[in-house]
């Protein structure tokens, strides 16, 4: 079949102001860093990717790492791209990022200009286009002095073939020195990509919000549903075949114990209080955040993005459920 985007993309979700710089990101972005492998069939992987840009999610997270195997997410939103998406490659903000290991040479992880530019250039190649939007050092490398990894950065974006530099889960000192080293080379630091949802506070107990809003650099989060434990399909009984908790090695069915489940119905208790579900409140408690650009939502149908991506037409979290909300932080 092909694809048509839909005439209405642009009036169903918020844009927001990435830190200081000139450029508007979605308020969900879409990540794919599970089930975009060859683990799952192209069609509904297709389709599901459709949908996100019919929906008005412009801003597609990936990375070498992301399959399984490495390289295979990639590889598959190439063929998206050239198949359906091609023509809108100008409203698109394609991410990736390089520096976690990829493979046992010592040039397949790291963060040295060879790693990080090498992996530039192979990712280009696998999604079919001569520049991503935004290229990350994926983790930090202590092993590398940060000028090196830093200054690889700057040469993507000098050589064109990335329009902005970010970074991902830097401590928030890490993330102040490279954003003075960028900023000095004249390639400000545009986002910084950690953590965060109800279960995951660091970022704002260790001091990352405060620093994005000082640096003026915006946060793109990742897994604000904590892989799906922030919505109520695991609440009780069984964990419902398909889930990431089945069949994913980075989510254990032992996270679902009797302690879990307890905090998770409590939230999901307050999300009903409020007409909305569980998922759906632990987005919009990300996004109440204005140093949060956007929540990286992974999806694997089209029916939990439609869900998802109402988060925000809800009233605004009080204060006193905030407090509430507080009580049940994931330890
Ligand atoms: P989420 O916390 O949003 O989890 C998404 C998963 O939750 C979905 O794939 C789905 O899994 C489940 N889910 C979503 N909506 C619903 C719903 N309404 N009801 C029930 N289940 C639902 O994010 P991810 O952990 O997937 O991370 C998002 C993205 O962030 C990644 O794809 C990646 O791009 C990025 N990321 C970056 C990292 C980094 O180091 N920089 C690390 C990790 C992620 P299922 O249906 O399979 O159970």
């Amino acid at each position: 079949t092909t694809y048509r985007a839909a005439d209405d993309r642009y009036e169903k979700l918020e844009y927001r102001r990435t830190g200081s710089s000139g450029l508007d990101l979605p308020a969900f972005s879409f990540g794919l860093w599970q089930k975009f492998g060859t683990d799952y069939p192209y069609e509904t992987q297709r389709e599901i990717v459709l949908h996100a840009f019919d929906l008005g999610i412009t801003h597609f997270d990936n990375a070498n790492r992301y399959g399984p195997p490495h390289r295979a997410a990639e590889k598959f939103f190439g063929r998206v791209l050239s198949r359906d998406l091609a023509p809108h490659r100008d409203e698109l903000i394609l991410s990736t990022k390089a520096g976690n290991p990829i493979g046992p040479s010592p040039y397949l992880k790291g963060g040295s200009r060879k790693s990080l530019l090498t992996s530039l250039d192979h990712s280009l190649r696998d999604l079919g286009t001569d520049y991503v939007d935004i290229f990350y050092s994926h983790s930090p490398d202590p092993a590398t002095p940060l000028e090196e990894t830093v200054g690889a950065l700057v040469s993507a974006v000098g050589s064109g073939k990335a329009l902005y530099a970010g970074l991902s889960n830097y401590s928030p000192e890490r993330a102040h020195e490279a954003a003075e080293l960028l900023r000095a080379a004249g390639v400000p630091l545009l986002v910084h990509q950690p953590r965060y949802s109800i279960f995951d506070r660091r970022p704002e107990t260790g001091g990352l919000l405060k620093l994005a809003a000082e640096d003026g650099f915006g946060l793109v989060v990742y897994s604000p549903l904590a892989q799906g434990l922030l919505t109520d399909k695991y609440l009780d009984g069984a964990i419902p075949q398909g889930a990431r908790a089945h069949n994913s090695a980075f989510l254990s069915p032992d996270a679902i114990d009797d302690g879990y489940r307890e905090r998770a119905k409590a939230l999901n208790e307050i999300a009903r209080g409020r007409g909305q579900s569980l998922a759906q409140l632990a987005l919009q408690w990300v996004l109440r955040q204005p140093q949060v650009t956007s929540a990286i939502i992974g999806a694997s149908s089209t029916w939990q993005l439609d869900h998802n991506v109402t988060a925000l037409d809800f009233p605004p979290l009080t204060e006193e459920e905030l407090a509430l909300i507080d009580r049940y932080d994931g330890s």
